[in-house]
């Protein structure tokens, strides 16, 4: 006789998620951080492990599914936004997971990322951003600095960067996020968020690359600078930060600056108010834009809207009407229907 298991001993921790293969990141690599956090996230979702499903392009931050103890795919570079739809869209109860890199996904499958945000899956993309080329020992890459001297670049890059977060914006995502591998805190309950979205969440994960370009986010995250140069985003509060919370964003027309309360007469009142629900995309960009030095950089959820149908509900929809009006499909008939002709 079967006796029913208590639902507290069914119950997954983190452990239930880390697989048995050692994890070949250099020591002190942000990566690990991550992984952590998400280790930490999986059980508290209250979804059933095998339900779970990790998918990488190539890159340090794409060794992830190995070291997860979950159904994984460590695909070809650049392409994991294409598998990673593919699998949501023929099984829509998994719960899909994307890691990706700067290069890997900005450079290599920039194109490909596009298209999976743009279509809205239910997929949560993780975009390790350390900004070079760790795998292959330290080329710059589509996120690094102008003036950024690597391997490939010994007299400094002369391209502009680009923005991860506005790149997810001006490809209409419905959720856009900012953590960081020094919190994690942070990470846990941005994870958490993403996940509760219904749609694509993309999310922007500051990581230390310690070998190739160790620091690069010091200036920002570092203790010593994170209460000056960093802007914690909190739904319907105004946009303070500072050690002595006492500096906001304000804007001037259409610019953002940085004002200090209590001087000139400026209280809370004249602040942003945080809003990451409207529809109107000119607020998140303007955070997106929000750089180090001139400006703290925003950590948090910069934009989530509801409502907007997901490629599979859409993609399974719109087969069922298809089954209702024709019946099953056949493919021979396809193939050899009226538009297909003989090359003589
Ligand atoms: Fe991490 Fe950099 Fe080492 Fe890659 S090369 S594992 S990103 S520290």
């Amino acid at each position: 006789m079967k006796t029913a298991v208590p639902e507290e001993e069914n119950a997954l921790n983190k452990k239930d998620f880390v697989a048995p293969n050692d994890v070949r990141w250099c020591p002190g690599c942000g990566d690990y951080a991550i992984l952590n956090a998400i280790q930490r996230t999986f059980p508290e979702l209250g979804v059933p492990k095998e339900k779970f499903v990790v998918i990488s392009g190539i890159g340090c931050s794409s060794r992830f599914p190995y070291y997860m103890n979950t159904y994984g795919f460590h695909t070809i570079h650049g392409r994991a936004p294409t598998v990673a739809t593919g699998v949501k869209v023929a099984n829509p109860e998994l719960s899909v997971w994307m890691v990706t890199g700067d290069g890997d996904g900005l450079s290599i499958g920039g194109n490909h990322l596009l298209h999976l945000i743009r279509r809205n899956p239910d997929v949560n993309v993780l975009l390790f951003n350390n900004r070079i080329y760790g795998l292959t020992k330290g080329q710059y890459s589509p996120t690094s600095e102008v003036g950024k001297k690597t391997k490939s670049t010994p007299v400094g890059s002369v391209d502009y960067p680009v923005n991860p977060l506005l790149f997810a914006l001006g490809s209409e995502s419905t959720f856009v996020a900012r953590t960081s591998d020094t919190d994690m805190k942070h990470m846990v309950e941005t994870f958490k968020a993403a996940h509760a979205h219904k749609g694509t969440s993309f999310i922007e994960i500051f990581q230390n690359c310690v070998i190739y370009n160790n620091k690069t986010w010091e200036p920002v995250t570092g203790r010593e600078s994170k209460a000056e140069q960093s802007l914690f985003l909190e739904e319907g509060e105004p946009l303070v930060f500072g050690a002595e919370r006492n500096k906001g964003i304000r804007v001037n027309g259409f610019d953002p600056e940085v004002v200090t309360l209590g001087e000139n007469g400026v209280n809370e009142s004249d602040l942003l108010i945080h809003n990451s629900k409207t529809s109107n995309p000119a607020y998140p960009a303007l955070l997106s834009q929000l750089n180090y030095p001139a400006f703290p950089t925003p950590f948090g959820i910069f934009r989530q809207l509801e409502g907007r149908e997901t490629y599979e509900d859409a993609v399974t929809q719109q087969l069922e009407v298809s089954h209702s009006k024709q019946g099953e499909g056949d493919l021979q008939a396809l193939l050899t229907g009226s538009d297909s002709w003989v090359v003589e």
